[in-house]
Parts: structure tokens; sequence; C-alpha cells
């Protein structure tokens, strides 16, 4: 595959060095990696110009035959007239933006228009800092025993268990996921907020807690130091969300922010955020104090605003590679906090004493679930040589079978295989128009540089999806893929799988960590020291080693997760997830005791 003057790629063991960020290193086999971050989008912006054409006259043939409403979509608009969907939540109110400007949304089935919510903008962003500003300073949050916040934030997590359905029927107009996925998710979200919430306790044990843990000579603070940890929340912090789980990421950074005593303003996803809109709502309901949580929904103009603030001492963001990279530069600014929770490429390694069923099964639920829109998707499978064949071949029978699910707000009775059996069943439209235009800009590219399409590759025709103006992509596999591909190095966010065989234990390593991204992967065989071997080999933040595929793409909330390299800095989930809120602290007391000072403290 041929790069443009400025796109090279090295093949050698390098320092991947980002721009304004850390430097990260392979330090296993032989790596491959990008020399500069905005490869990524030059490269894509380059792919779009090209295919536009192509998009033009193709596609928005579709989009003009859109005429009737689709029914289901006027009745997911009934929730949305409610307050919370249409202001912004600052300082405990809910309230209009500023300038009054608009974002619209669509229904990914069909390119009908779903909603308009707020734009707000930076002006929006310094009212919501200055509501949190105030509420930090009164320091009542802060100052009550996690335990006390978390039984407040449990009352929200109980707000979205109680209206799973209504937000599940907004999830799925908003982002297309099929009903049914969404009510799950948003189950898990609950799930989630509740575990969350059992660590306020955890939190408050960890506070005043004797420095005593050294170890080894000299590795014991000195006896006559009456030295102890805390853990304190660190201030204002902004929340910047992806639109993919949109209830779920955001959540996940709400939750953990608030019972560590945060003050947080949360920026969702312009894409599709609208049930993020309704934390707003479950935080008054709660009874959350005024500004200690406020939603500010506009696009990266008030994410940018967000992160540049001086008075937010923290970024948690979950979202794109590139714009991970851009919040780090702003906060390196000001030498503030960062959480990244970013892309991915995830490989599934497959040998050949797997059980040809699981693998293919698993490969399907790897790279379609949430069609393709997941961070973790396992969008690159590779294959050992000598069941290769054999593989590729049931996967093109079972994909070719796939029905698209065409109205996902009505998609609840079909059985969902995805979640229950490991397989998936339908293919859902991707999230906008313009990652439509993104995913086909990377199949163009791939099909004009001469990778071979097993399946799928391009968009179907409207009787196969059963309507017209979606955003929907045949599920395809590109095979003959070079290691330096576009497709095989950079995440295309949609339903494509990019294959590539080895035959030694060592190059499936190499395939295995051929990438910058190093999110999530899986090593697939029945023999488990091998796969043990892989899998400690492998250079992601989640390995899966499995002989069946089943666990594949779970998560628990006590199970911490991140990313290697471009997939992120820093850890969600378990306790090390709720640390990422908190600074470490140490107390030293000399002259008197800790022992005193609590009881001087407690009265
Ligand atoms: P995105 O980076 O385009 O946008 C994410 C958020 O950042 C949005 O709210 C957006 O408005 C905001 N934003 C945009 N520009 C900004 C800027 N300059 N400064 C501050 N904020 C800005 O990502 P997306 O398309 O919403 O989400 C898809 C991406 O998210 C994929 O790369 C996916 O892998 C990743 N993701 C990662 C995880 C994870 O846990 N690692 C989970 C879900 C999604």
């Amino acid at each position: 595959m041929h790069h443009s003057i400025g796109n090279s790629i090295k093949f050698s063991q390098i320092t991947l060095q980002l721009e304004a960020t850390r430097p990260s290193r392979f330090v296993l086999g032989t790596a491959l990696a990008f020399e500069r971050l905005d490869f990524i989008t030059e490269s894509i912006e380059s792919s779009l110009n090209r295919f536009l054409f192509f998009y033009i006259t193709q596609i928005s043939k579709v989009k003009m035959k859109l005429n009737t409403k689709t029914k289901s979509l006027s009745k997911v608009q009934t929730h949305l007239v409610a307050e919370c969907f249409n202001k912004l939540y600052i300082g405990g109110q809910f309230v209009d933006s500023i300038d009054g400007e608009k974002i619209p949304t669509y229904y990914p089935a069909t390119g009908e228009l779903l909603h308009e919510l707020p734009r707000g903008k930076a002006n929006d962003v310094e009212a919501a800092i200055v509501a949190a500003e105030a509420a930090w300073a009164e320091g009542a949050w802060a100052g009550m025993a996690a335990a006390e916040r978390a039984e407040i934030v449990a009352k929200m997590a109980q707000g979205i268990e109680d209206n799973i359905e209504m937000l599940a029927e907004i999830e799925a107009a908003d982002v297309g996921k099929p009903y049914r996925q969404a009510a799950m998710t948003l189950g898990g979200a609950a799930g989630e907020g509740k575990y969350w919430c059992s660590l306020g306790k955890v939190l408050d044990a960890e506070q005043d807690v004797p420095v005593n843990s050294g170890g080894g000579e000299g590795g014991v603070p000195p006896a006559e130091w009456d030295v102890v940890y805390r853990r304190d929340p660190i201030g204002v912090i902004g929340l910047i969300s992806a639109w993919n789980y949109p209830m779920n990421v955001a959540f996940r950074k709400v939750a953990p922010a608030l019972i560590a005593g945060n003050c947080a303003i949360l920026k969702p996803s312009e894409i599709a955020g609208l049930s993020c809109m309704f934390i707003g709502k479950l935080a008054q309901d709660a009874g959350i104090p005024p500004g200690v949580f406020n939603v500010v929904t506009g696009d990266g103009e008030a994410g940018a605003a967000l992160a540049a603030s001086p008075s937010v001492s923290m970024i948690a963001f979950t979202g794109s590679t590139l714009t991970g990279s851009k919040i780090m530069g702003a906060c390196a600014q000001k030498l503030s906090q960062v959480a990244l929770e970013l892309g991915g490429k995830s490989a599934l390694v497959v040998f050949d004493d797997t059980d040809l069923d699981k693998a293919v099964e698993t490969t399907m639920k790897g790279f379609l679930t949430n069609g393709g829109q997941i961070c973790t998707a396992h969008t690159r499978l590779v294959v050992q040589e000598s069941i290769k064949s054999p593989l590729l071949k049931r996967l093109k029978e079972e994909l070719e079978k796939l029905p698209f699910c065409n109205d996902p707000i009505t998609e609840k009775d079909r059985g969902d295989r995805i979640w229950e059996d490991g397989m998936t069943d339908v293919v859902q439209p991707v999230v906008c128009e313009s990652q439509h235009k993104k995913i086909l800009g990377f199949l163009y590219e791939a099909k004009a540089a001469g990778v071979e399409v097993l399946t799928g590759g391009g968009v179907p025709d409207e009787a196969t999806v059963g309507n017209s103006g979606g955003y929907f992509i045949q599920p395809t596999v590109l095979i003959n893929v070079e290691r330096d591909a576009d497709v095989w190095q950079k995440e295309v966010f949609g339903p494509v799988l990019s294959v590539r065989s080895f035959s030694t234990e060592d190059d499936a390593v190499l395939e295995a960590n051929s990438t910058a991204f190093g999110l999530a992967s899986t090593v697939m065989s029945s023999d488990p020291a091998k796969a043990m071997r892989v899998a400690n080999r492998i250079r992601a933040g989640a390995v899966f080693a499995t002989s069946t595929g089943e666990g594949l793409l779970a998560e628990h909330p006590a199970v911490s997760r991140g990313g290697f390299g471009f997939s992120g800095v820093g850890r969600e989930l378990g306790i090390g997830g709720l640390h990422e809120y908190t600074e470490l602290k140490s107390v030293n007391y000399s002259g008197f005791s800790i022992a005193d000072a609590k009881k001087k403290h407690t009265g």
C-alpha cells in the first residue's frame, strides 16, 4: 500500500513520539509504529477527498428518496420533549445555551431528523465552570464522607435502571443500535454505577492509612514519623465522552468522579449523546448540590474550551486517539491531569487447534458487535495459515446470511445471539453520515491499493436493507492486507475486518503487536500453555486467552482496563479507576500523634 509524502511508516523498533505527548516505547518483538499522529488524520482526509465524488454521486441518490417518517421514531421524539433533552444543566438548573444554537441528530437507520440539541459553546462551558468552582469553593461535597456521596450517586444509578426502556429507545434511535442491546448495556451502566457506589466506603477506609508498606531495607518511614496517606478529590474536572455506548461511557466517569468528591462538567458527544443529557435530571432528582455536577452539550469547541480552562484540573476523556492527543496537549500547557480512553485495533489470534465453529463465531462477534463501533472491536484477524481457508470460507457464508437491522428502535424480539450465545445476528447501521463516509473512504482506498475483498466492501442495496436513507455498510472482510495498509494500522470504527495469517507462534505475536494501538486482544487455542505464552507477550491493556471465545468484549466493573500506546493513558474501572479521580497525599504528624489529632478533630 502506498502512502503520500509525510505519511511514512517505519519498520523498526522505534520510539513512538506523539506531538505534545509522552513518549512510549515498544518493548516486545519487532514493532511497527507511526512517526506522527497527524498521519492518521492527513491520510483519512486525503481518502475522503478522493472518495467524495464517488460518495456524492452514489449515496446521495439513496438519500433523495427519503420520504415517510418512521413510526417508531415519532415515539422516541415524545421522550425528547422533556426539558433535560433540550437544555444545558448548569448550577442545578436547566438553562438555555447562551447563543441559542442547535445541533441536529439523525436516525442512523433512515437518515431522518431525530432531534436538535443545544450547541453549548465556550461561553456556556465557562458558565458551568463558574458554577462548579463555586460548589468546589463552598466545600460541602468534598467535605462529606465518600460513602455518603455514594448513597446519593446510587440514586442516579437507580434512576438509570428505572428508565431503561425510555433510555434504550433513545440510544437505539441516536446510535442506531438494536433496542435489546441498548437495554442490556444500559442495565450494565446501572449495575456498574452500583459497583462504584460500593467503593465509597472503600475510599473512606483509605483515608489516613499509615505509610508503612515501603518494604525492603530503608523502605519503612522512621519510627518518629506519624505519616499517613489520604486520597483527596482533584477539584473541578471535565468529563468528555464518546457516542458508541453513550450512557455507559459517560456514567463510568460521572459516578467515580462524584464519589471521589470532585465537582464535574460532563460534555457528551454531539453525534449521539442524548441519553447522557438525562444524567443532569438524575443528578437534580438525586439531590446532588447545585454546581457539583453540570452537563454542557456541544461539539469539539465546547470540549476544547473545557480542556483548555485553567480552572479545570483534570480531563477524563473517552474518544479517538487524535482528540485524546489534542486534549493531552491542552492539559500539558497547564500541567493538569488526564485520563484517556482512546481507540483500538484489536487482534484476534486464532491457532489451528481452535474449534472452527467457535473461531468463526468469535470473529463475527469481535468485529460486528455494535456495528464494529466499539473501542475493543477485534478488527484484525490473525489466523494460522493451516486453518485460514476453512475459517474464511465459513466466515463468508455466515456473514452473507446476516439480515440488516432496518429499525433498531423496534429491534426487540429476534433473540439476541450477540449477547446470549456469542454470535451476532443483525447488521446495524453506522452512527452518522460522516462515519459512513469515513468507513467507505477506507474501503475505497483499500480496494484502489489492491486489497482483496472476501465479502461485503460497500453499501447494501435498499431492497436488502428494507428501507432507504440509512447509513448501512455491508459486513466486510479484507484479505491479503499488507501490514502497513491503512486498514491494518488505523481504526476504521465500522464493520470491517482485515485478515493476515501466520505460521509460527513468534509470527503470531509480531502480527498482534504490529500496530501502535494496544487496547485489547484475544488469543484462541485449545493449548492453555500456548495461549498463556502468547497472551503474556501481547501489548494490550486487556487480553483474553480462550479456547471458546466466551467472555470476549465482556467487562466487569471490578476489573481495571485501559490502553497501551495510542489506546490511552490511565486505567478505568476497579479501585484503580476510582483512584484516577483522586490525588494521593501524605500527611506527616509530629509533636503529637495522628490519634490525638483525630480525637480533637471528631470532637
Ligand atoms: P471523538 O474523539 O471524535 O470525540 C469524543 C469527544 O471529544 C466528543 O464529545 C467530542 O465532541 C469531543 N471533542 C472533539 N474535539 C475535541 C477537542 N479538540 N477537545 C476536546 N474535546 C473534543 O471520538 P468519537 O467519534 O466520539 O468516539 C469514537 C472513538 O472513541 C473511537 O476512537 C473509539 O475507539 C473511542 N472509544 C474508546 C473507548 C475506550 O474505553 N478506550 C470507549 C469508547 C470509545
